[in-house]
């Protein structure tokens, strides 16, 4: 065999495929997911922005945060002379790139952004994990009104239950500020200080740099250690609280279901105040279908002088597939065409070429088989294409200028003059 997609990549052909033990759906599939997603983005009066994949490595560095998994051992980075760039791995950074090169905020008012695109992170494959994979997400910026949290996790809501997804719960849970973070990290590294030899090498580490993160551990041993640890709740100032406690009753009134999780966290100074996620018993180990939170510190973290209040979340498309494919959600298979030509003799497949334009003008999905085939053959290739009708032109048919429609699914026949078929055709079109 010649070349093969990259471990971690897929193709996405028009029909769904297996690929690496996993199905991978068809255009048609990733097309209604796009369309779903598009249309609650729009009732919530998001808009999209669309960057580039390649984006600075400083950006990215910056933006997403040096003690992270993503910028410590998953970035593509792309050398060219002299410059270094990365395949961008998240998009909020970006986004925020692009509000501040752009001076969106003269656009008035918070801005509502959205996104659908690929991402790039190299990870180990596995189920629901790859090294190109794709995300939606929000972007409101510009606001530290609670209800912009809270538009932000009821359009996430929105979303899954367009789709149908039940079984899903929303961890939520509060940073604080930035200037409640030493006092709560100092009091973390004070706690697990005694227990260092329970903690793994990775979270002795984290104790010194980001000790926030150790709350995140997957570990059962280190997760026995937490149930004693520090709270934040017990760390956060009196505006954070009250934006938390604001935005909780906003989802209560809206009857978003939440459950609050203290060990639920970002590990980086700025990520403020709200953090959420939205696990689905279907995907067990391999974690999240959508995480967000706010970000007021990003915007200078960046190269801002001006704080820039937002709040987003980012959701996985492939991880979508999953918990659609154990809701046994019927997904849309390649459109077939309206008409399939049948063109028997040279004159009938000029005349057929042309007519075939004529019908697509008139609106229809025509295809016809190539290369003069047989009757049979050419009949068979009509099957196949699962097209409404199968139009005949012979060359009797032609000095006739008529044409045989004939209906795939009953295989009725009836004779209709070629002037006349786009109009039969499209008012017979389903
Ligand atoms: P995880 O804990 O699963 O590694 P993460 O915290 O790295 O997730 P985020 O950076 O918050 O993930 O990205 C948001 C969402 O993007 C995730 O909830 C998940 O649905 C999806 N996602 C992240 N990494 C991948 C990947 N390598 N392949 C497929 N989807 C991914
Ligand atoms: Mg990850």
């Amino acid at each position: 065999m010649a070349y093969q997609t990259i471990r971690g990549t897929f193709d996405i052909l028009p029909d769904a495929h297996s690929s690496g033990g996993s199905t991978i759906q068809g255009a048609a599939a990733w097309r209604w997911v796009e369309g779903v997603v598009r249309d609650a983005m729009a009732r919530f009066a998001f808009e999209e922005i669309r960057t580039p994949v390649l984006e600075p490595l400083e950006l990215v560095a910056r933006g997403v945060g040096g003690t992270t998994d993503i910028v410590q051992k998953e970035m593509f980075v792309v050398e060219r002379s002299k410059e270094s760039y990365v395949l961008r791995p998240e998009v909020t950074a970006p986004v925020m790139r692009a509000y501040l090169e752009h001076h969106l905020e003269q656009r008035g008012g918070a801005q509502r952004l959205y996104y659908i695109g690929p991402c790039f992170r190299a990870e180990r494959p596995q189920k629901g994990r790859y090294r190109q994979f794709h995300q939606f997400g929000t972007e409101l910026l510009g606001s530290d009104d609670p209800r912009a949290d809270a538009e932000v996790i009821a359009n996430l809501r929105a979303i899954y239950d367009a789709f149908g997804i039940t079984g899903t719960r929303l961890r939520l849970n509060t940073l604080g500020d930035a200037a409640d973070r030493p006092a709560f990290r100092d009091a973390l590294r004070a706690y697990f200080a005694p227990h260092a030899d329970v903690l793994s090498a990775t979270s002795r580490q984290r104790l010194e740099a980001n000790p926030l993160r150790i709350l995140d551990t997957k570990d059962e041993r280190e997760r026995t250690l937490l149930a004693d640890a520090p709270r934040i709740t017990d760390f956060i100032g009196d505006d954070a609280r009250a934006h938390y406690d604001a935005l909780k009753g906003l989802l209560d009134g809206l009857g978003v279901p939440y459950v609050e999780d203290p060990l639920l966290v970002r590990g980086l100074d700025y990520y403020t105040r709200t953090v959420f996620e939205l696990e689905s018993d279907a995907l067990g180990a391999q974690g999240a279908l959508a995480a967000g939170g706010r970000y007021d510190g990003l915007a200078q973290a960046v190269g801002s002088k001006k704080p820039v209040p937002a709040v987003g979340y980012a959701a996985g498309i492939e991880r979508l597939f999953i918990a659609l494919a154990e809701q046994e959600v019927v997904l849309p298979e390649a459109p077939r065409p309206d008409v399939f030509l049948v063109c028997l003799g040279d004159a009938a497949e000029a005349a057929g070429f042309g007519l075939a334009q004529t019908l697509r003008r008139a609106g229809l999905a025509v295809d016809f088989a190539l290369g003069g085939r047989s009757m049979k053959a050419q009949m068979k290739a009509a099957d196949r294409s699962q097209a409404a009708v199968a139009v005949i032109l012979g060359d009797d048919e032609l000095t006739a200028g008529v044409a045989q429609v004939r209906d795939l699914g009953a295989s009725a026949q009836r004779t209709v003059p070629i002037d006349q078929l786009a109009l039969a055709l499209t008012r017979d079109a389903p």
